[in-house]
């Protein structure tokens, strides 16, 4: 395995690619957060097949496994301009109680299928704004989950926090809730940029937050930031890293932004001319990790960090790493029930997805139906495909003999086309391969999508990558 941070070095900059390297492999990719991709989920996957899923859980003993709940809360009170989530903006805060009267008949259809008083150890509350909902609205939505599933005292239970909508009052009574992790959306701390992108949030008002979160108690504090942001210069940009440095939270997750205005709408109220160039973001992306790192941060993977003493930072020491819909996580592989509106669930060897508008969530609720209207049924490649690239993503590393005794295999002989495909990625010194495994470069973690993606065989199938956000 890649046991040294991938960017830990002084000489980091010395690592960085070529331009002529980053033309060529700075390929559109997925980000693997599932595999197969939820765009290859299928309509023909339907409530019935989730059903099944969820009984074969139980056949197979696996009811007393810990499950981890996702909800998805999409409401925002204002729009961002770079926005790709499924969100509905409104100012109108009762519709936040009907979503949760609709959410209370979907438990109830789940709790009908798993038993009640599943042991949950994980909870994370996502959206859209979680914290759109008011402390009532929240006290309803854990009351509710708590009435029907055994929320474990040792849970993990996080909410991505938008800093507009909170201070440091409304931290404490999430935290006597039970919210013992957060995730503070920054994106970036330059005026100019957050006026171009539609969301002001002043740096001084995230310190105070900060400052407030960590009297409270709360672990692994996340921060997430975007390059490639309207109005961002290296600059800028250095300026916003200096500042996050200084905040020092546990996690940075930083995100390249994908310019899709002809598949985001929001998107379309950034003028293209504001964007910085590709050249520019590959240097913001490792000023980044050089910023990150000489601050004593472990490059977790290809958009994570964290400080050293981090459970995550433990993890990708200790070869433990996973990798699921909120990115990467300390937690080992544990079936995910999702829901709300578009909230994406992983049970067994399938993947379901809710329906994505709220008006055909609520009608199939109304018809006391499960909302899953889309997923997938993994074939036993999709699953030994998902070990290979989940084991390139977490670890950089893939043993041959591992893959081949777990899956019934013969790892070169079934992967024989795709050895010969990592070739140019070799010949750049972006991967090695040996008799026995496959490892990932230093300079590799650049693209470590682009290897991952030579082991999807839904991409091999279908060269049209362009709906994917950007490497890098
Ligand atoms: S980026 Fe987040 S807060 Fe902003 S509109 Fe999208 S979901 Fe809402």
């Amino acid at each position: 395995m890649n046991s040294s941070p991938a960017f830990a070095t002084a000489s980091h900059s010395q690592e960085l690619p070529s331009p002529t390297v980053l033309r060529r492999f700075d390929v559109a990719g997925p980000r693997y957060t599932s595999y197969p991709t939820a765009d290859r989920f299928v309509d023909a996957f339907t409530a019935d097949d989730y059903v099944q899923a969820v009984h074969q859980r139980a056949a197979t003993g696996m009811n007393g496994r810990p499950l981890s709940l996702y909800v998805h809360l999409p409401f925002c009170e204002s729009l961002c301009y770079y926005c790709a989530c499924n969100k509905i903006v409104t100012r109108h805060k009762h519709w936040a109680v009907e979503y949760l009267d609709y959410l209370e008949r979907e438990v109830a259809l789940q709790v009908a299928e798993l038993g009640r008083g599943a042991m949950v150890s994980q909870l994370h509350l996502g959206g859209g704004t979680p914290t759109f909902l008011d402390d009532e609205g929240l006290a309803r939505l854990l009351e509710m989950l708590g009435r029907e599933f055994t929320l474990s005292p040792e849970r993990e239970q996080s909410i991505e926090i938008d800093p507009r909508t909170v201070d440091g009052a409304r931290l404490e009574r999430l935290a006597a809730m039970g919210f013992n992790r957060l995730s503070f959306g920054v994106q970036d701390f330059d005026p100019d940029v957050q006026k171009a992108v539609h969301r002001i949030q002043p740096a001084a008002e995230v310190f105070d937050l900060m400052a407030s979160a960590r009297a409270l108690g709360y672990r692994s504090i996340n921060i997430d930031l975007i390059y490639g942001l309207p109005k961002q210069s290296r600059a800028s940009f250095d300026r916003t890293l200096a500042q996050v440095c200084e905040l020092r939270p546990d996690r940075i997750a930083l995100y390249a932004y994908a310019h899709l205005p002809e598949r985001f709408k929001p998107q379309r109220r950034i003028a293209a001319e504001d964007l910085p160039d590709a050249k520019t973001k590959v240097e913001m992306l490792s000023r980044a990790i050089a910023a990150f790192t000489a601050a004593g941060y472990v490059y977790i993977g290809m958009d994570h960090f964290a400080l050293p003493d981090d459970p995550l930072a433990i993890a990708k020491r200790q070869g433990r790493l996973h990798r699921n819909f909120q990115g990467y996580s300390t937690q080992p592989d544990c079936d995910l029930v999702a829901l709300g509106v578009s909230a994406i669930g992983r049970v067994g060897a399938t993947y379901s997805q809710n329906a994505k508008t709220l008006e055909e969530y609520y009608d199939l609720l109304d018809q006391g139906r499960l909302p899953v209207v889309r997923g997938l049924a993994l074939t036993r490649d999709d699953v030994l495909r998902r070990a290979v690239i989940m084991a390139i993503m977490c670890q950089g590393h893939v043993d041959f003999e591992a893959i081949s005794l777990a899956h019934l295999v013969d790892f070169r002989d079934h992967f024989a086309p795709e050895l010969v495909a990592l070739g140019p990625l070799i010949a750049q010194g972006l991967v090695h391969i040996t008799d026995h495994d496959i490892e990932v470069t230093p300079t590799g973690w650049f693209f470590v999508r682009a290897v991952a993606m030579v082991f999807d065989r839904y991409l091999q199938a279908d060269r049209n990558r362009t709906r994917f956000s950007r490497i890098v």
